[in-house]
């Protein structure tokens, strides 16, 4: 038989929180902090930032497609 076991050598996803490697408890989130921030966002319907500064944000803000037409 081949060997054909499942290894977890894929890197998890990073937290979408901070950033860090996720851990396969907290799924996908690093810690039960992260959770907690991302349920809170959830709550909350916006997204808040938590006490600790998030550097590094996923979230992009990409601006619309330039529908001006300064083109004249
Ligand atoms: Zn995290």
């Amino acid at each position: 038989m081949a060997k054909a076991k499942v290894v977890t050598l894929r890197p998890t996803r990073p937290c979408p929180i901070c950033g860090k490697p996720s851990s396969q408890q907290y799924h996908p989130f690093c810690s039960a902090r992260c959770a907690d921030i991302d349920l809170n966002r959830w709550l909350s319907g916006r997204y808040v930032s938590p006490a600790e500064s998030v550097e590094d944000e996923a979230e992009e803000e990409t601006p619309p497609s330039p529908d001006a037409g300064d083109d004249e």
